[in-house]
C-alpha cells in the first residue's frame, strides 16, 4: 500500500496560491509517499495544469450526487474530473455541520464519484461531546457504515478519520486513541470488505502539522494524513510528506 498525503485547502486559495504549488513539486518531486492537494473548485483546473506531468494529484472538496441538472452552484463529479480532479473528499466534518449532510447522502455522493472515475475520500469522526460521552467507536462506526456504499475498494475509496473536535484546534487525540479508532475502523472495514480492507488507505486528519507528523505516521493502521492548514504552505506541508515517506 502505497500511503497518502492529503491536503484540503478548504475555502483558501487564490490563482497566487499556487506558487505553494510549484515550490511543493520543487522541493518534492517523487516522494515515497503519494501527494494530493484538494484546493477550492474555482482552483482545480489551473492547479492540475500546474501539476502536469508532476506526481501531485488534484481532489475536490465535494460534488453533488447527481451527473447534472438543475442544482444551481453545485459541481458535478464529471465535472471535477474534467476539470483535472482524480478524488474526491466527502462527508467532510465541516459540509456534515455547515450543510447537514448526513450519511446516506455521503453514501450517493460516493457513488456518483466512483462513476465518474474519482477515488472518494470518505471522511467520518466523533464530536467532543461525543468523545466524552464514550460514543465515538459507535459514532465513527455507524458513520463509515452509512457512507461507505457497497463496492468500496482499495483503488476507489480512501477513509478519513478526523475528530471534529481536532480539526483546526492545534488538538489532536492521544495516539493510543488515534490507534484504537484506526484499528477499529480497518476490523469494521475487514468484516465488511473482507481481504480487500487490507489495502484501503485509512488517513488521520486533524491538526497534523510538521511537528507532530512523525508521531502520528508511526501509529498503525495510519497510512497517511488529510492536512488542512498546514497544506497551504508548501514548507509545511512538504514536510509532512517528507514524514510521511519516511515512515
Ligand atoms: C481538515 O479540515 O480536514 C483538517 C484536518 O484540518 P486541520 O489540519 O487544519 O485540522
Amino acid at each position: 500500500m502505497r500511503k497518502l498525503a492529503a491536503g484540503n485547502w478548504k475555502m483558501n486559495g487564490v490563482a497566487a496560491s499556487l506558487a505553494e504549488v510549484k515550490a511543493l513539486l520543487a522541493a518534492h518531486p517523487d516522494p515515497v509517499c503519494e501527494m494530493l492537494l484538494c484546493p477550492p473548485a474555482t482552483l482545480i483546473a489551473q492547479m492540475a495544469w500546474a501539476a502536469k506531468g508532476s506526481v501531485l494529484k488534484i481532489g475536490g472538496q465535494d460534488c453533488h450526487p447527481k451527473a447534472a441538472g438543475a442544482h444551481t452552484g453545485d459541481i458535478s463529479a464529471a465535472m471535477l474530473a474534467d476539470a483535472g480532479a482524480g478524488h474526491v473528499i466527502l462527508g467532510h466534518s465541516e459540509r456534515r455541520a455547515d450543510h447537514g449532510e448526513g450519511d446516506a447522502l455521503v453514501q450517493a455522493k460516493a457513488q456518483a464519484a466512483w462513476a465518474a472515475g474519482l477515488v472518494a475520500v470518505i471522511c467520518v469522526g466523533e464530536t467532543e461531546a461525543q468523545r466524552d460521552g464514550g460514543q465515538t467507536l459507535a459514532v465513527v462506526g455507524g458513520q463509515l457504515a452509512g457512507s461507505v456504499p457497497d463496492g468500496a475498494t482499495a483503488a476507489n475509496t480512501v477513509i478519513a478519520y478526523e475528530p471534529v473536535w481536532a480539526i483546526g484546534t492545534g488538538r489532536t487525540p492521544t495516539l493510543a486513541e488515534i490507534a484504537e479508532v484506526h484499528g477499529f475502523l480497518r476490523a469494521q472495514l475487514t468484516a465488511r470488505f473482507g481481504a480487500e480492507a487490507a489495502g484501503m488507505r485509512l488517513l488521520y486528519g486533524g491538526s497534523v502539522k510538521p511537528s507532530n507528523a512523525v508521531e502520528i505516521f508511526a501509529v498503525p493502521d495510519v497510512d497517511g494524513a488529510l492536512v488542512g492548514g498546514a497544506s497551504l504552505k508548501a514548507a509545511d506541508f512538504g514536510a509532512i510528506v517528507a514524514a510521511l515517506s519516511a515512515a
